[in-house]
């Protein structure tokens, strides 16, 4: 561990939240000198890993998480976070991107290839058999502009409108951008900022074939999680769970503790308040809502993911994922052969909807049914076998919605209140809502805290 800069080592640093821009931020902290015993964080849940995280069927001894996570080979923070708790083995990267995607009764696949840079793509493209040959051409003559996008000319406008304008139909939009797009960004191409989305597909689709590969875990998520959270506790880190914090509490635009349920009020000279952007919202003092930084938090919005996990009586896939347009766009998971379950390989599915609002008001009778049909579409032995359970799991709060306007909104980590630092997938990091978007956004929240020169007089 490096030395603690000038000036900080005395002070404490209370972290709300520990989801993984809690984790990363106190991890940061530690990794720059900070002494552990120095760092406390309050967790409202029993558990750590906020909106990644997992929970026990004691009937059929499964484990399921809250939603099927996948990364990309660009989420590098995330890995290095990972590598450094000693739990990379967490999840594994495809040698080379590699997704069937099934529609209207045929296949085809998103692919890419060993070749510099964005050409990575240009053979998978070319061969892509749900676009037809002009719209395959001009998704190749679009890609060039991902590589420098000006974000902020385009954050008002759609990602939907910014394809139209550069030539992509409908079609195509539905098939290839949207399908692609709404799994990373949480949000269809309609309702998402074009520049999220091209710096997005910038960093994990055109820049080269080592970023572009898609990582699955290999383990639930909530054990990632508790063993972050150990090693942190190991090394004198101190972690109360079912402690929320009720208020932030400010003297003077400085922060001076936090509030907890039940009505205690802890002590904090510097607050890194890693919650998402309504929870901190809630904590503030009343004066303080209207404060420009805290104010525009209002305009950010939630999208919800839906997640199906479907339990077969016999084997009905065989490969890891498949991406299928049914049901407007979903993600398809082999869970059992992912978390290396021998005894439900192939017969234990995990199906994944994000921005799923269309499907909120439907009963769950009715939603298992269109999973199913639109599972029986794809996958010919699950036509015949009977479904033994099928779980829903409705996230109606999953990420931000980064609609068009939205990056005004995302709050950097320093703020007008002197002590008070901000993570979460939410704040000011350019990437999408995403595990590693949070990582980034701890590690960015704890070189700001070590920045503010301390302690805090005057
Ligand atoms: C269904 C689903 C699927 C997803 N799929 C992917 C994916 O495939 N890939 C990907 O990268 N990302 C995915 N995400 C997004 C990813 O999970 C989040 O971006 C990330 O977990 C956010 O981490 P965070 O630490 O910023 O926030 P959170 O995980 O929300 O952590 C905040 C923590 O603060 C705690 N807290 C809140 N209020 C208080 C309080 N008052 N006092 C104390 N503690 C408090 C919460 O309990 C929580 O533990 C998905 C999310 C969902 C829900």
């Amino acid at each position: 561990m490096e030395r603690a800069r000038d000036g900080i080592n005395d002070a404490r640093t209370t972290i709300i939240g520990a989801g993984w821009a809690g984790i990363s931020a106190a991890h940061s902290l530690l990794a720059q000198g900070v002494p552990p015993n120095l760092i406390t964080i309050f967790e409202r849940a029993p558990h750590p890993g906020g909106r990644a995280f997992s929970f026990d069927d004691e009937k059929q001894g499964l484990t399921f998480d809250n939603g099927q996570h996948v990364l990309l080979g660009c989420c590098d923070q995330f890995a290095d976070l990972l590598s450094q708790l000693g739990i990379r083995d967490a999840y594994r990267l495809q040698p080379l991107l590699h997704i069937p995607v099934y529609c209207d009764g045929a296949w085809g696949r998103l692919s890419s290839k060993r070749l510099a840079g964005a050409l990575h793509l240009l053979p998978g493209l070319l061969t892509y058999a749900h676009l037809r040959p002009l719209e395959r051409v001009r998704a190749l003559r679009v890609a060039p502009q991902f590589l420098r996008p000006d974000v902020d000319a385009l954050d008002g406008i759609s990602f939907g409108d910014w394809l139209r304008q550069n030539g992509q139909t409908d079609r195509a939009i539905g098939r290839l951008w949207d399908l692609v797009g709404t799994a990373v960004l949480n949000g269809h191409a309609d309702e998402v900022s074009a520049a999220l989305a091209l710096e997005s597909f910038r960093m994990g689709v055109v820049a080269g074939w080592q970023q572009a590969r898609l990582g699955l875990f290999t383990r639930p998520l909530g054990d990632l999680a508790a063993e972050a959270i150990t090693k942190l506790q190991g090394l004198g880190v101190e972690i109360r769970f079912n402690t929320a914090v009720t208020e932030l509490q400010v003297r003077e635009s400085r922060v001076t503790g936090v509030r907890l349920r039940g009505g205690d009020v802890h002590p904090a000279e510097t607050v890194i308040a890693a919650v998402p952007h309504d929870a901190l919202v809630r904590m503030l003092p009343s004066g303080l809502r209207d404060d420009e930084d805290f104010a525009r938090l209002a305009s950010l919005t939630w999208s919800p993911i839906l997640n199906a996990f479907v339990l077969y009586d016999r084997p009905v896939m065989g490969q890891d994922v498949f991406a299928s347009m049914e049901l407007g766009g979903m993600f398809v998971f082999n869970r059992a052969s992912l978390l290396g379950l021998p005894q439900y390989e192939g017969r234990w599915l995990s199906v994944s909807i994000s921005a799923a609002h269309t499907y909120r008001g439907l009963g769950a009778d009715e939603l298992a049914m269109q999973i199913r049909s639109a599972l029986a579409a794809a996958l010919p032995q699950a036509r015949a076998a009977q479904v033994e359970t099928c779980k829903l799991v409705w996230q109606p709060h999953a990420t931000f919605l980064a609609s068009p306007g939205s990056s005004s909104a995302r709050a950097n980590p320093t703020t007008s209140v002197k002590g008070l630092f901000v993570a979460g997938d939410w704040t000011n990091t350019g990437w999408p809502a995403s595990l590693e978007g949070a990582v980034r956004s701890g590690i960015a929240a704890a070189e700001a805290r070590l920045g503010h020169k301390l302690p805090l007089t005057s």
